[in-house]
């Protein structure tokens, strides 16, 4: 993953990209292709799975309504799938993370400090025919304490809908799960950062982005930190320290190891999520003690 501020040179490089395509190289050259997740929710801590709390889920939810090319039988092709357009700046963000004793405050208003698509999504947006998402992002009031050094729980515990973690660009970052328990990121559509609102209008992700802030990365090419998650552990990037995307089977059922980061200003050996290309994308489970979200 890449910072937000490189990712204007990022659609530099695509643009480029793109040309070379008309010229020579095939278009299906660069899709990556994930499995879809559809399914997989666990009333336990279980690999490739969310551990979620509700279990039982509206089909009929509010939702896409529909899906287009990107969905090819039990894969789906994120390059393939439209964003909701627009670049709308959110200029009041705010986000400020506080060490005080053993405790971590975050007070944040849950506005990007990054673009966003222009929400609801317009008549006249691609992905207004497969998506129709109406709510408008508005600020929301994130005051949490968290435990500064996080312990791991006697046992993992599950993850409820809407907030799981906060990001550092000031977003909220939620579960792979949409209002209907299939995989969030295949079948709903989001702007260019990953991104939409909810219906009170709380911006959040569902899985990374390169609009995600990566702060202090290493040890080597390991990934920094782009949030925190409700029981206090940081989440990560999705490159491990040799510089490879990590993927479910390098990681435990909630999304975690134990390994070095920079943590604090220091390199310290811990409990850390992951976020990886492929579902369940964020967490799957809490592996520490969540406090309560707002
Ligand atoms: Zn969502
Ligand atoms: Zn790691």
């Amino acid at each position: 993953m890449t910072s937000f501020k490189n990712k204007h040179l990022g659609a530099g490089i695509a643009a480029l990209l793109v040309m070379a395509n008309i010229t020579s190289l095939p278009a299906a050259a660069h899709e990556t292709k994930l499995p879809l997740g559809d399914g997989q929710v666990s009333s336990q801590p279980k690999q490739d799975h969310v551990y979620s709390c509700k279990t039982r889920f509206n089909p009929n939810a509010p939702g896409a309504r529909g899906s287009g090319g990107w969905i090819k039988g039990d894969y789906w092709y994120p390059e393939l799938k439209p964003k909701v357009d627009g670049d709308v700046v959110w200029s009041n963000s705010q986000i400020k993370v506080q060490l005080s004793g053993n405790t971590r405050q975050i007070r944040a208003n849950n506005l990007p400090s990054h673009g966003t698509g222009v929400y609801p999504v317009k008549r006249n947006d691609d992905a207004y025919r497969y998506d129709r998402n109406p709510n408008s992002i508005r600020s929301q009031s994130i005051n949490l304490e968290l435990p500064a050094n996080p312990e791991l729980a006697s046992r993992a515990s599950c993850v409820p809908m809407g907030m799981i973690g906060v990001a550092l660009t000031g977003a909220a970052i939620y579960n792979a799960l949409d209002a209907r328990g299939d995989d969030a990121p295949a079948h709903e559509i989001q702007d260019e950062c990953g991104g939409h609102p909810e219906r009170r209008g709380q911006y959040h992700y569902h899985n990374g982005s390169d609009c995600m802030i990566e702060q202090d990365p290493g040890p080597g090419k390991h990934s920094g930190l782009i949030g925190y998650a409700l029981d206090g552990f940081g989440i990560y990037g999705n490159q491990d320290r040799d510089g490879a995307h990590l993927s479910n089977a390098d990681l435990d059922a909630c999304h975690g190891h134990v390994g070095a980061v920079n943590w604090d200003g220091q390199l310290v050996t811990m409990y850390h999520y992951h976020l990886t290309d492929e579902y369940p994308y964020t967490l799957g489970c809490f592996a520490g003690t969540p406090v309560r979200g707002r």
